[in-house]
């Protein structure tokens, strides 16, 4: 929810009102502690949550095939005459 501040919004009332919304923020973690928050339509909710699923499913992935690597370094380490 979010709050436009406009004097007299009856959304946005103190104490009553709950402001606008709900609106969804897209936060995209850029690395070196950057994050861009993107606003996104209410229509593509749920298209959005499944790209993040799948993204999330690659970044598991990826993470074990570096663990895998990593196990066959120190293994090909271990027999190295
Ligand atoms: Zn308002």
């Amino acid at each position: 929810m979010v709050r436009c501040n406009k004097p007299g919004c009856r959304f946005c009332q103190k104490g009553k009102g709950k402001g606008h919304g709900p609106i969804w923020i897209l936060s995209v973690s850029l690395g070196k502690r950057r994050v861009r928050q993107v606003p996104v339509p209410h229509e593509w909710k749920k298209e959005v949550e499944e790209s993040l699923r799948a993204f999330a499913q690659v970044q598991k992935l990826l993470k074990q095939i570096a663990q895998v690597n990593l196990d066959l370094f120190q293994e090909r380490k271990r027999q190295r005459p």
